[in-house]
């Protein structure tokens, strides 16, 4: 639908109800059509100025005209796309998981428990309902009078993320329940793809991503990331998950229903007589779903399903199976975050054998010499495997892992393949045992092997042409530096050239056009483009700058913590060196940070003493300083800047939840107490660290001072 420009240029306060309706509805249209131009980041049509604006027309039409608030109105979703692409939805009672039994054994003592529970008599049989449980992505969906309300993923159990637009495409869920249904209620589903569906959508997206590719070659519009899944649970997660309803549209969805959340109403006695209704409703119910009349029913299920496990349309990875008496699920209630009532019987995870043709090692960023398996090709629950992680030396001398060797090979749900062991009567005459190189094998170095460390670590550093590649794979990537086009293959292409060597080295790529056109398939359009994107992450702020750089052990969290502790480049660059010297002040303090372990601080204090790496970093700095990290929470708070510590057990909250109040409100939160310190939070059973405030004088708060201070 596209925008009438003489409505679009009204006042809101002067449109009817009619034109303000038509005004709406173009609105929702246009929004989401930039919405999906803007999350491929391809090319958006209109400044972001001009899509504020049309977000915020249309949020002032709809506060004069409530009633007329569209089902896909942006403003449900525009401000969480900002974030993280879906609102929030709360679920009206828990999704819990189920805990699961691997045997008969295992599954007798779960029965053991409920009777003991409640009381039961040997001789008083469990009635049971057996589902297949498929291998999808679980889904919560509200009905309001008859009319499915709102959809939501799982998340994590008691908030999902809002997806009611994208499931309103798949076309076995009922938009409207046959009467006569509770005014309210919550029914629990999960969407699949079929097992065929599925291999046929990850060709097409394996021929996409082709295409891509050679569009990338030949310097043209890219469009939208390709993702291959990698099993048919991620395809169906990744389809409901995407921010163009349209995408989900056009992907094979499928949806059983199997559970209940809040109801107005109990719709049923039991949970077989739920399942009928459920069909009444127009839900698809797996056909398979049956109620056994007692628990010696099960093992024989359990086998049945088993056997027709590989001839069925989709995958599953077990059987649950549900008390049916739903006044007895009520009794037996939860425990923890699973209930009491209900267990997931698994399938053993699938194998497979295959011969071992090769064991290769990759060399990754931080120096750590990685064996992988190099297969035969083979089918392991439908996904073809031809490698597998070999984790480290010690697992292929303890497995005693031979190259010839036929292997026993693991895949459970979207785990990477495992080798289990190997076939010793099928081990040929020549099969070789492999010596795990003492050397890198990309730089020549040594590897060597630190303490208990069951790694084995390349001691080339900024030398090895492995971990500077990996190291540069890493600055640019999407949650370092976030280069856009600089992906890993541009990188090595650009290292092999001789273009870049450095992080700094990027930041002066610009001096080096003529050699980026000389590069094949390097156009005007794609040099251009990269350096565009090179100079917009020019500054970027201190926190990323600090993940960027790859130094082992600190991740984004570690990253974060210290841009927040140190604020800018200089001071944190001042007191990493001035931390060398153990004991030092600087030492002490970066000690103090919440999080900050002493291993840590270690590989920090290690990193700037290497004056290779210091120049390498200053060198950086010199060509993309950092935006300081902004003082976080609120200003105007007496914790704002100050540093705390929290000290024994609170009354009215965790110490995790009042640290994480604190630092919202701008505090610094630190373990230890020094004269530092401006206040420490004692609770019950405060030990040292209050008597030490004492002595030092800092400002002791009782947890109600403290409450009160922060306004809590
Ligand atoms: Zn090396």
């Amino acid at each position: 639908m596209t925008a009438d420009p003489a409505l679009r240029a009204r006042d809101p306060a002067t449109l009817t109800e009619a034109e303000a309706a038509a005004e709406l509805a173009a609105l929702a249209a246009e929004i989401a059509h930039h919405d999906a131009l803007y999350h491929g980041k391809d090319a958006p049509e209109i400044s972001d100025a001009a899509y504020d604006a049309l977000v915020l027309r249309n949020r002032a039409i709809e506060a004069r005209f409530p009633a007329l608030i569209r089902a896909d109105s942006p403003s449900r979703r525009v401000g969480a796309a900002a974030a993280e692409g879906f609102a929030k939805s709360r679920h009206g009672e828990p999704m819990l998981s189920l805990n699961n039994v691997f045997s008969e054994e295992e599954f007798a003592e779960f029965c053991a428990s409920i009777r003991r529970f409640l009381g039961l008599p040997a001789e008083e049989k469990l009635p049971f309902v057996a589902e297949p449980k498929i291998d999808g992505l679980s889904i919560n969906l509200l009905y309001e009078h008859g009319a499915f309300a709102k959809g939501a993923t799982r998340g994590d159990g008691m908030e999902g993320e809002d997806v009611t637009q994208n499931l309103l495409t798949i076309p076995s869920l009922p938009k409207r329940l046959r009467a006569p249904y509770p005014a309210r209620i919550e029914i629990r589903g999960e969407v699949f793809m079929d097992k065929a569906d599925f291999l046929a959508f990850r060709a097409a997206q394996e021929r996409a991503f082709e295409e891509r590719e050679q569009r990338r070659a030949r310097g043209e519009k890219l469009g939208e990331a390709i993702v291959i899944p990698a099993n048919p649970r991620n395809a169906a997660a990744g389809s409901v998950r995407q921010l163009d309803p349209r995408i989900t549209a056009s992907r094979p969805l499928k949806l059983f229903a199997y559970a209940m959340g809040a109801a107005s109403e109990p719709p049923a006695d039991s949970h077989h007589e739920f399942l009928a209704r459920l069909k009444h409703w127009g839900f698809a119910v797996n056909p398979l779903s049956k109620r056994l009349a007692s628990e010696q029913e099960a093992a024989a299920f359990q086998r049945s399903i088993g056997e027709q496990r590989a001839s069925l349309a989709y995958d599953i990875d077990g059987v649950v199976y549900k008390i049916d008496r739903l006044d007895w699920q009520r009794r037996l209630g939860f425990v923890g975050r699973a209930p009491r009532w209900a267990t997931a019987w698994k399938f053993p995870a699938e194998q497979a054998t295959t011969r071992l043709l090769d064991i290769e090692i990759q060399v990754g960023r931080t120096g750590a010499l990685t064996p992988r398996a190099v297969m035969q090709p083979v089918t392991v629950g439908g996904v073809v495997v031809r490698h597998a992680t070999l984790h480290n030396e010690d697992e292929i001398a303890r497995k005693d892992i031979r190259i010839g060797d036929t292997v026993i090979l693991q895949r459970a749900g979207d785990v990477i393949p495992q080798i289990l062991g190997v076939v010793l009567e099928k081990r040929p005459r020549d099969a070789r045992p492999f010596v795990f190189p003492d050397h890198c094998p990309v730089c020549g170095s040594h590897a060597i092997r630190d303490g208990e460390d069951v790694v084995r670590r390349c001691t080339g550093g900024l030398i090895c042409a492995a971990q500077t590649v990996e190291r540069l794979k890493h600055f640019a990537s999407r949650r370092a530096m976030d280069i856009e086009g600089l992906g890993e293959e541009n990188i090595q292409i650009l290292f092999d050239r001789d273009l870049v060597h450095s992080p700094a080295e990027i930041f002066r790529l610009h001096q080096h056009r003529e050699k980026l056109l000389a590069l094949e398939g390097w156009g005007d359009r794609k040099v251009g483009k990269l350096l565009d994107a090179i100079e917009a992450r020019r500054h970027v702020p201190l926190e990323r700058f600090i993940f960027a750089l790859g130094i082992r052990r600190i991740g984004e969290q570690n990253a974060k913590l210290l841009a927040r502790h140190y604020h800018t480049l200089e001071e944190w660059r001042a007191k990493m060196i001035a931390a060398h010297v153990v004991g030092s002040e600087a030492r002490e303090e970066l000690g103090s940070i919440q999080g900050i372990g002493p291993a840590i601080a270690e590989e920090l204090v290690e990193f700037f003493a290497e004056p290779r790496a210091l120049a390498a970093l200053d060198d950086l700095a010199r060509e993309a300083p950092p935006l300081p990290a902004e003082a976080a929470g609120a200003s105007d708070s007496p914790f704002a800047g100050k540093t705390m510590v929290f000290t024994g057990t609170l009354e009215t909250m965790t110490r995790d939840e009042a640290e994480a109040q604190a630092e919202r409100l701008g505090a610094k939160v630190t373990k230890s107490v020094s004269k530092k310190t401006d206040f420490v939070v004692v609770g019950t059973d405060a030990g040292s660290k209050a008597t030490k405030a004492a002595e030092l004088g800092v400002r002791i708060l009782t947890e109600a001072e403290w409450r009160q201070m922060a306004a809590l």
